[in-house]
């Protein structure tokens, strides 16, 4: 019942210094400089984490949770994500998606899936939707998706500015917006618009044009992929002064991507990053011929918060930010998730000082510890 995590350097994100943490059940409990083990209260497990830093456990709002891609063919759809490719990503939170594939994919898999790692142990998400327009729902309609289905927050990832896209109007798309805006409020929701920005010449075109001829919030909108391309890259920044959250995917280039958008005045509170986990990542040629392919991984969010500390000097709360406390805002979760304080979801990751993953709890269970797997989804060997 109870967890005792002794000598953390904790960052919350904000650096708290070191800290002990009483988990009890799925929560934190309390935190101090020292807590003396509690007698009397059953069962106490002892978590020994000296010269090890603790961070919340990251947010990651962009997860191809049974696979992706098909874009060459039935044989390369990729394989539903294993529960220990997220928790060894220090991964605790995920929003699974459908994307080019929303035939042979359907809403409701996602959504089971989503159920099975959610008893599994991690906290879990889905949009509603896939990259076409008109795109597939569950109950017929994306409102009532996010009425009536208790993990759908949003419609997702509809494709904008990408050969692989439905070619919608920007009419098309803000029908889908509306709808989840009005099914977000009456459900106490986001109602997200998760939008898949591909490298088309129009860019943030279709999304500028929907807030002209639209009254919906900019929050509603989250453009993802925005790193794509350095003509998106600025799109981005403009949307983001305009108040509007920027998701990045994460990969060789997003330290520097995230460096950029902040020179050119980009708050790093609009700034999220995902992974585009468990998707394909597709190459193909100038004449949209796919020429290969290769399987995202969830680590990479963590590796761009690894390079903004080890290769570019940040602090790691600010680098933290983009994981954490950013996509909390985003998927409206701030006090529970993305922090470590008390009553917050207990969702820690344990790093070591080359911010390398260790041990990871979700909602208080020890899912990794000291570099070993402890749960296993259902059918992992
Ligand atoms: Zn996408």
């Amino acid at each position: 019942m109870f967890k005792l995590l002794k000598d953390c350097d904790v960052y919350a994100p904000h650096h708290l210094g070191r800290q002990d943490i009483l988990v009890c059940g799925e929560r934190i409990v309390h935190m101090a400089a020292t807590i003396d083990a509690p007698h009397g209260i059953g069962s106490l497990e002892i978590c020994d984490c000296a010269g090890l830093l603790v961070v919340p456990g990251l947010l990651d709002q962009h997860v191809h949770l049974i696979g992706g891609g098909g874009e060459g063919g039935p044989a390369t759809r990729t394989p539903e994500v294993q529960l220990s490719e997220i928790t060894t990503a220090g991964v605790t939170t995920v929003v699974g998606c459908l994307g080019t594939d929303g035939t042979t994919r359907h809403v409701a898999t996602l959504l089971a899936k989503a159920r099975a790692l959610e008893l599994e142990g991690l906290t879990t998400y889905i949009y509603t939707g896939a990259y076409q327009v008109p795109t597939p729902t569950i109950t017929g309609n994306v409102r009532d998706d996010i009425i009536f289905i208790d993990k759908i927050i949003g419609v997702g990832e509809i494709a904008i500015s990408d050969h692989r896209s439905a070619a919608p109007s920007p009419a098309d798309v803000l029908k889908l917006a509306a709808m989840a805006r009005v099914g977000g409020m009456l459900a106490k929701k986001p109602g997200l618009c998760h939008l898949h920005v591909g490298s088309g010449k129009q860019g943030l075109n279709p999304l500028f044009a929907m807030l002209e001829m639209s009254e919906i919030p900019i929050h509603h909108f989250i453009p993802t992929h925005c790193d794509r391309t350095p003509e998106l890259v600025n799109d981005a920044i403009r949307f983001a002064k305009m108040g509007g959250r920027v998701d990045l995917t994460a990969g060789s280039r997003t330290a520097e991507t995230c460096i950029y958008m902040l020179e050119m005045g980009t708050p790093l509170e609009n700034i999220t990053f995902s992974s585009d986990g468990n998707g394909s990542l597709p190459r193909f040629n100038r004449d949209g011929v796919l020429v290969g392919l290769a399987v995202a991984s969830l680590q990479t969010t963590l590796g761009a918060v690894r390079k903004l500390v080890l290769v570019h000097g940040w602090p790691l709360e600010d680098a933290l930010r983009p994981v954490t406390t950013n996509v909390a805002h985003t998927l409206e979760l701030v006090g529970r998730k993305g922090t470590v304080a008390i009553g917050a979801d207990a969702d820690l990751v344990v790093l070591d000082r080359d911010l390398q993953v260790c041990s990871v709890f979700a909602r208080g269970q020890k899912m990794v510890w000291e570099g070993q797997v402890l749960v296993k989804g259902t059918f992992e060997q």
